[in-house]
C-alpha cells in the first residue's frame, strides 16, 4: 500500500485531558511517530549528545533551558522523518518563539502542518479528575473518592492494619489549579498562533476516549493534502 504524505500534527491538551491515550491511539491508528518534547529530553541527557549537554548546563545551574536547545533537538528528530510517514508533537511548541522556529523548519523543507489538535476539557471537571486521587501511607495503592459521597476511603483496605489514606501534595485541588492556571497562561499565545493560521482543531475532551479518538480522526481527514483514511 502506498501511502499519502503522512499527517503532520501538533496535539495540545491540558494535564488530565487524556492526551497520552489519544496520542497513542493516534500513532496506532495513523502509524506516524509520536515525537514527545520530554522523550526527546531524556534521551538526548541519557546518551550525553551535544544539545544534551548543553541542556544539562543551564539545569545544572539552575536555568531554564532555551528555546534554541529545544528547538534544536525537535527539528533534528523530525528531520529524520520521512515525507510520507508523518509526525504528531506533544509537548512542543511550548511558546510562539518555538511555533515560529517550526513553521521556519518545516517551510524550508517544503512541508507545513495539518492540523493542531487542542483537546478541550474544562478546569473544573480537571480538577475534579486530577485531585481525585488518594493513596495508601503503608501500600501506596491508589484509592478514589466515593462517588456517592465524595469521600475518599478512611482506611486501605489491602493493609492489615488498614494504612491511612491521604492526598500527595501535588494531588490537591489547589495544586491542580495552580498547574492548570500555568498550563493556561503557556499554552493559550501558542493556541491563537495557530487559530490565526485556521489550523487549530477543538476538540471537546468530556467523551468516552473512543468518541475523542474518532473526532479528531473526523477532523484530520479534513486537514487537506495530508490527510488518509483508514476506515
Ligand atoms: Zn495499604
Amino acid at each position: 500500500m502506498t501511502a499519502a504524505n503522512g499527517i503532520r500534527l501538533v496535539l495540545f491538551g491540558p494535564p488530565g485531558a487524556g492526551k497520552g491515550t489519544q496520542a497513542q491511539l493516534l500513532r496506532e491508528s495513523l502509524g506516524i511517530e509520536h515525537v514527545s518534547s520530554g522523550d526527546l529530553f531524556r534521551h538526548h541527557l541519557s546518551n550525553g549528545t551535544e544539545l544534551g549537554e548543553l541542556a544539562r548546563g543551564y539545569m545544572n545551574r539552575g536555568e531554564l533551558v532555551p528555546d534554541e536547545v529545544t528547538i534544536g533537538m525537535v527539528i533534528d528528530r523530525i528531520s529524520d522523518i520521512g515525507d510520507a510517514d508523518g509526525f504528531m508533537l506533544d509537548g512542543f511548541p511550548r511558546n510562539t518563539t518555538q511555533a515560529e522556529a517550526l513553521e521556519a523548519a518545516l517551510g524550508e523543507r517544503d512541508q507545513r502542518l495539518d492540523r493542531v489538535v487542542h483537546i478541550q476539557v474544562e478546569d473544573s471537571e480537571l480538577i475534579r479528575r486530577l485531585s481525585n486521587r488518594y493513596v495508601c501511607r503503608a501500600c501506596q495503592r491508589p484509592f478514589a473518592r466515593d462517588p456517592e459521597t465524595g469521600v475518599p476511603p478512611a482506611k486501605c483496605v489491602y493493609c492489615p492494619d488498614g494504612g491511612d489514606i491521604y492526598q500527595r501534595d501535588d494531588d490537591t485541588e489547589a495544586a491542580v489549579a495552580n498547574r492548570l492556571s500555568i498550563y493556561h497562561q503557556e499554552t493559550a499565545p501558542v493556541l491563537e498562533f495557530y487559530r490565526q493560521r485556521g489550523l487549530l482543531a477543538d476538540i471537546p475532551g468530556e467523551r468516552s476516549i473512543d468518541a475523542v479518538h474518532h473526532s479528531v480522526l473526523r477532523i484530520l481527514d479534513t486537514a487537506g493534502a495530508g490527510a488518509v483514511s483508514k476506515s
